[in-house]
């Protein structure tokens, strides 16, 4: 099949399925707003199609998109530089989806390991969107020709699942018309750990508040979570090897280091041989001075509502020029009759 040059691009997305966390800070927002430039096209997006595979109130939907919004214009997604829209005002997403549905296997997605996370061991009662919620992804990814998909660590698998939906896709449909699309997985703090167990990620549909820090907590709730976070009686080792068997002590080292933009070996180079009673309280202090500024535009913004419903909206048809055309020509592609056009 012929090489086909695509145009960089950069597509991701936030589920509005609770607050934001400092994982989805610094496994994505943070690094949406640096990849803001000359190099890529830039399209972020609040995933609200894929928050309903789990229930969610149609009271509060509206302004749980709105807050996910708002937290990534106030850690610097700027609408002049990327386009940022909700997924419910571009159909496109949800037509690809059905497509794509129809080219992924179900082998495929019977080995997604966040289904089984999520599902639980009431699969049963899961809904059929849990289980789809991949095909939609890569649906909203190849909607946009997209080339780079920065995600943390937890959706690597949901990215390769869509590498495989174009490759299937370009062989059956003999051409090379989608990209397959790399996921960008890079830093110290790819995978957030829970507070209270560092086995899970930290997420924002998390059972505990204590087990998370949320973008909008004020000083002292981020002090007396990272206080009450769980650790080990060790004192900090002065190598990243020391940290090997440690994940709590590993996950808090790693958060200090996305935050300072640094690495983990230069955390504990500087803090070796502390103990908790001193890294917490620092790394406290860290996180209140990255994120107080803010939680405060986040709450301006959100007294602002027709503001960020503006911005949401001229995103969407920005976001809906690219897809259209590409959606067009993935109908004409797999033979549809389109006469309306
Ligand atoms: P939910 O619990 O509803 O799944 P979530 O916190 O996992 O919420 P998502 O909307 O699923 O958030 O994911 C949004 C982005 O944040 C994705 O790129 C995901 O990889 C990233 N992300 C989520 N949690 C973490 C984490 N703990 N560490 C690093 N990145 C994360
Ligand atoms: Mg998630």
């Amino acid at each position: 099949m012929a090489e086909t040059q695509f145009t960089p691009r950069v597509f991701s997305g936030i589920k509005p399925s609770g607050g934001l966390t400092l994982g989805n800070y610094l496994g994505a927002i943070k690094r949406w707003v640096d990849m803001q430039g000359p190099a890529f096209e830039t399209i972020y997006c609040v995933v609200d199609l894929h928050a309903i595979t789990v229930w969610q109130d149609p009271a509060t939907l509206a302004d749980a998109t709105r807050e996910v919004a708002a937290g990534m214009l106030a850690s610097g997604i700027d609408p002049a530089k990327s386009i940022l829209f909700n997924q419910a005002q571009v159909p496109a997403h949800a037509e690809l989806a059905w497509l794509f549905n129809c080219v992924a296997r179900l082998g495929w997605m019977n080995r997604m390991t966040q289904f089984k996370d999520k599902a639980g061991k009431n699969a049963e009662k899961a809904s059929l969107g849990l289980y789809a919620y991949p095909s939609l992804m890569a649906a909203d990814i190849l909607v946009y020709h997209a080339t780079h998909v920065p995600v943390g660590e937890d959706q690597k698998q949901h990215v390769e699942l869509t590498r495989d939906i174009a490759a299937k896709f370009n062989h059956d449909y003999g051409e090379a018309f989608f990209p397959l699309t790399e996921p960008v997985i890079e830093g110290p703090a790819m995978r957030v750990m829970n507070l209270r167990d560092g086995s899970k990620k930290m997420s924002k549909s998390g059972d505990s508040d204590m087990e998370r820090i949320n973008m909008t907590d004020d000083a002292d709730t981020i002090a007396k979570k990272f206080k009450k976070a769980r650790t080990d009686p060790e004192p900090l080792p002065g190598e990243v090897a020391g940290l090997a068997d440690r994940p709590e002590a590993k996950n808090l080292v790693d958060i200090y280091a996305a935050l300072s933009d640094t690495t983990a070996e230069a955390v504990l180079r500087d803090h070796a041989g502390a103990g908790w009673g001193t890294f917490k309280p620092a790394l406290a202090e860290l996180a209140v001075e990255k994120l107080a500024p803010i939680s405060d535009e986040m709450k301006r913004l959100m007294a602002a509502p027709d503001e960020i419903d503006a911005i949401l909206a001229k995103g969407a048809e920005r976001a809906e020029a690219i897809a259209n055309p590409i959606l067009e020509r993935t109908f004409d592609l797999m033979g549809f009759v389109r006469s309306r056009r």
